[in-house]
């Protein structure tokens, strides 16, 4: 179980975040829903602590996390994160890109020279099944199109063998079709590592089609929480 509690951020006196509390379940497919300026990005950057909360804490699996530098190595290394802009490394392969995503497991020394155990590249392998890119490993990453990117960006965030998945706005620079399969796949993938997915959208029929469970986000404020049946098109 993952538990966000009572987690605020404010810039100033501008309150982006208000006591925003949450559990999510192994393997649960709950969509943050809000218009842009809503806090989605802040709350995603909280928990994974890109941004620091004026409150609140985060504990998974009954284990609370604060901001000692051990806790922030943990918490990176149970929480993945996925954005917008993929970021992979264009010149190089999408199976190195892929291992990108156990280097936190890694010496330096190996993960300066790119040496990856055996056991890293089959686990790397099999995330890129799980996203069916397996036959573009040895492509460079700029030779892909953008939803292959971004199955590719999930693969390494899967490679990091994460407890808690984040995607804000995962499918925003993609076309429709394109959108729905990269989704597809995001979810698909974390059923079956068991592994719980916050994914950040503004579009409501994406939401609704996808989501197993909805959080609308407003002001700051989480204003719904519950199944996709239950959302008036004003959230
Ligand atoms: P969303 O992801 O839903 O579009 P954000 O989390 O990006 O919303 O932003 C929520 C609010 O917080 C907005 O009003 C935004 O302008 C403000 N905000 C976000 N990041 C910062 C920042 N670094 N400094 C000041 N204000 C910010
Ligand atoms: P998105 O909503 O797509 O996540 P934003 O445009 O809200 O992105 O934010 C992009 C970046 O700008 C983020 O790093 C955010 O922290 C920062 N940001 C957003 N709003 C403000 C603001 N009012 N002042 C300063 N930085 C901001």
């Amino acid at each position: 179980m993952i538990e966000i509690r009572g987690l605020a951020k404010s810039y100033g006196a501008h309150q982006a975040l208000k006591d925003v509390t949450l559990s999510i379940r192994p393997g649960e497919f709950v969509v943050v829903l809000g218009p842009s300026g809503a806090g989605k990005s802040t709350l995603l950057r909280c928990i994974n602590r890109l941004a620091q909360p004026t409150a609140g804490e985060i504990v998974v699996e009954g284990t609370p996390f604060r901001s000692s530098a051990r806790d922030l190595r943990l918490l990176r290394r149970n929480v993945a994160m996925i954005f917008q802009q993929h970021n992979l490394v264009k010149r190089l392969s999408v199976l190195k890109n892929v291992l990108v995503g156990r280097m936190a497991d890694l010496s330096p020394v190996l993960s300066c020279l790119q040496l990856f155990p055996e056991a890293d590249v089959k686990i790397a392998r099999h995330c890129l099944e799980q996203v069916a890119m397996s036959h573009k490993a040895d492509s460079r990453a700029d030779a892909l199109s953008g939803g292959e990117q971004q199955r590719v960006g999930i693969a390494r965030a899967l490679a990091q063998q994460p407890k808690f998945m984040l995607a804000d706005e995962p499918v925003a620079s993609l076309d429709p079709k394109t959108s729905r399969i990269v989704l597809s796949y995001l979810k698909q993938s974390c059923k079956e590592s068991n592994i719980a997915v916050l994914c950040n959208l503004h579009q409501i029929d994406y939401a609704l089609e996808f989501g197993e469970r909805i959080v609308g986000l407003s002001a700051g404020e989480v204003v719904y929480d519950g199944a996709p049946a239950g959302v008036s098109g004003d959230v």
